[in-house]
């Protein structure tokens, strides 16, 4: 059995089993707690703080809830209300919460790597988990993304995966390639506009496909990506009705793809920039689906890293 994570910061490198075993945990604790009805006392008496430095709506709720749904004890930190805003450095505002005995620290943060310097710097008893470094990792994430795939798809080595929009700023689009590439999923295709697709150097995996309705093409799952304005400082923001016609989802485009296509979006969507509305709220889209599943994998990552 794969030794149980103390720290989760980025799904690269896990080991397929420990994904499926968070993905199995996911289902038997949404069943164990009815759905979110019925509180679990698996974590009473531990305590975690979301420290975030970034704005979020689903994933700070979502692991608040997770918390609380596991009997865990949750400190919201407030950034703007916090010494950090003052100007004290990350590693004191960290051994200070610390000082109060935090067993887990949900940290987001702009820079990429942040999640992995807190883990060299924290104290031995706490666990880190990653809600999202600059455009490095979202495990959560990706993780959600895999369960909602496999809970319509289970079949991952039959299935094409589309990713479309602004890959290159997406930690998102990160988390899902390692874990759909390591769950198995048949092929990954890569589709965005040139200025906004990675190196292969920085994502090796996913074939890449310049034209989205040839990446479209027959596939089984179609996973839009927001424009992420706030890391484009030196890239021509692309004109956002071109955008929509080459890279936006629309009925005709999403007729191409294999009947039942998953429609997919982590949130917060641009409607008529990356999807049309119709879309995002038609009958195949999992968007609301990816949300509900969001709280039942994050619960399986506190009871795996937190868990006595
Ligand atoms: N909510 C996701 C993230 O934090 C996706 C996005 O912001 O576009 O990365």
């Amino acid at each position: 059995m794969s030794p149980r994570l103390r720290h989760l910061t980025t799904l690269e490198n896990l080991p397929r089993e420990t994904i499926e075993r968070l993905l199995d945990r996911a289902e038997a604790l949404r069943d164990a707690c009815a759905h979110g009805t019925r509180k679990l006392d698996v974590l009473v008496g531990r305590t975690v703080l979301n420290l975030f430095f970034e704005p979020s709506t689903r994933t700070r709720t979502s692991f608040e809830l997770a918390a609380r749904r596991l009997g865990a004890d949750v400190i919201n930190f407030d950034i703007g209300l916090s010494s950090t805003s003052k100007g004290e450095e990350l590693f004191d505002t960290l051994h200070t919460l610390e000082a109060m005995h935090m067993d887990a620290i949900i940290v987001r943060h702009k820079q990429s790597g942040t999640p992995d310097e807190l883990v060299r710097h924290a104290m031995s008893g706490v666990s880190v988990i990653n809600a999202g470094d600059g455009n490095h990792a979202h495990p959560t994430q990706g993780l959600l993304d895999a369960l909602t795939i496999r809970q319509h798809r289970p079949d991952f080595e039959n299935l094409s995966v589309v990713i479309c929009g602004d890959i290159k700023h997406s930690r998102v689009a990160r988390s899902d390639i390692n874990a759909l590439s390591t769950l198995g999923v048949k092929e990954i295709r890569l589709c965005g506009p040139a200025e906004l697709m990675p190196t292969t150097e920085d994502v090796p995996q996913g074939r890449r496909v310049d034209d989205f309705d040839q990446a479209i093409k027959d596939a089984d799952a179609v996973i839009m990506l927001r424009l992420q304005k706030e890391r484009m400082a030196s890239i021509d923001l692309p004109d956002e009705a071109a955008y929509f016609t080459h890279f936006g989802l629309d009925r005709r485009r999403l007729a191409l793809a294999a009947k039942g296509c998953l429609v997919m979006h982590p949130g917060p969507i641009n409607r008529g920039i990356e999807i049309a509305s119709d879309i995002a709220d038609g009958a195949q889209s999992r968007i609301l689906e990816q949300v509900g599943n969001g709280v039942f994998v994050r619960m399986a990552v506190l009871n795996e890293v937190l868990a006595r």
